[in-house]
């Protein structure tokens, strides 16, 4: 009998390939089966060996997703014949990821599992648009939320925009742009200041990553007008006043010379 291999939950971080963890490059390089998520730099999947089996298996780009359960399955048969997988996710595997569901459905049918953390898009998306999340005056903590989740009845509703209106934290909001209306409308009815400072940051860390900066009661139409579109992260409370008004920074990856837009401020 083959000795069973292993899969790696491994997080790809926000798209720069410099940001890989050393832990994530080198599980890579000894990989014969990478599974590849949505938000994934391609760049990454060359420190891959050109002997690795490679699936793309999320839903963007005109591709057909693979449903959940047959990743899963996937991963599992391959361990199983002994392979070395890596489940390449975008940002860190465990925040809005997926990733424990995978861990749970491996470990419960005795696969070894591990997982290598990646830099998550709201960290690089706020150090992208110049701000630090925290700051011993104004704010002492973050709340990574994800606006999809946020439906249900409108009770529910109604506590969860208090909570994190209220919250006196810096919001750090993923999946966002798509649905910024809602988010925005929701905030501001459960009492959030109309002027407290917003950031939405687009490719965060891969060119051109773009960054744009207005009040919180002039984000839905700022994003609409400056067509702002997934992937982005929207940073909403008072350290996002530390923004540029609007950036567009062509330097990841040190391809491009600094490039300001000279734009006037969007808002605010
Ligand atoms: N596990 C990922 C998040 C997956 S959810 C992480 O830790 O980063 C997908 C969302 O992440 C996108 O809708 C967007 O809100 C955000 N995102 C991922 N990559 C991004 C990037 N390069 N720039 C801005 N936002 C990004």
């Amino acid at each position: 009998m083959r000795t069973p291999g292993k899969v790696w939950l491994v997080g790809a971080g926000p798209g720069d390939p410099e940001l890989l963890t050393l832990k994530a490059v080198r599980v890579l390089r000894a990989a014969s089966l990478v599974l590849v998520d949505d938000l994934v730099n391609p760049a990454i999947l060359d420190f891959a060996p050109p002997r690795a089996v490679v699936r793309h298996v999320g839903k963007r780009g005109g591709r057909l997703s693979t449903k959940q359960d047959a990743i899963h399955r996937t991963m599992m048969q391959a361990a199983l014949e002994g392979e070395t997988v890596v489940r390449l996710k975008g940002g860190d595997p465990l925040i809005f990821g997926r990733g424990h569901e995978e861990l749970r459905y491996l470990r419960a049918h005795g696969i070894e599992v591990e997982v290598v953390n990646g830099l998550t898009a709201g960290l690089a998306a706020a150090t992208g648009a110049g701000i630090p999340l925290t700051d011993r005056a104004c704010c002492h903590g973050v709340t990574f939320v994800t606006a999809r989740t946020q439906a249900g009845s409108a009770d529910r509703e109604a506590r969860d925009w208090a909570a994190l209106a209220g919250g006196g934290t810096t919001l750090v909001i993923y999946m966002g742009v798509a649905c910024v209306e809602r988010v925005a409308d929701g905030l501001l009815r459960a009492g959030m200041d109309p002027d407290t400072p917003a950031v939405v940051v687009v490719s965060a860390t891969l060119p051109p990553q773009r960054s744009v900066r207005c009040a919180l009661s002039a984000l839905n139409a700022t994003v609409q007008r400056e067509k702002l579109r997934s992937p982005a992260i929207i940073i909403i409370g008072p350290v996002a006043a530390l923004a540029d008004p609007v950036r567009t920074d062509e330097t990841a990856f040190g391809l491009l010379p600094a490039a300001h837009t000279g734009q006037a401020p969007a808002c605010v």
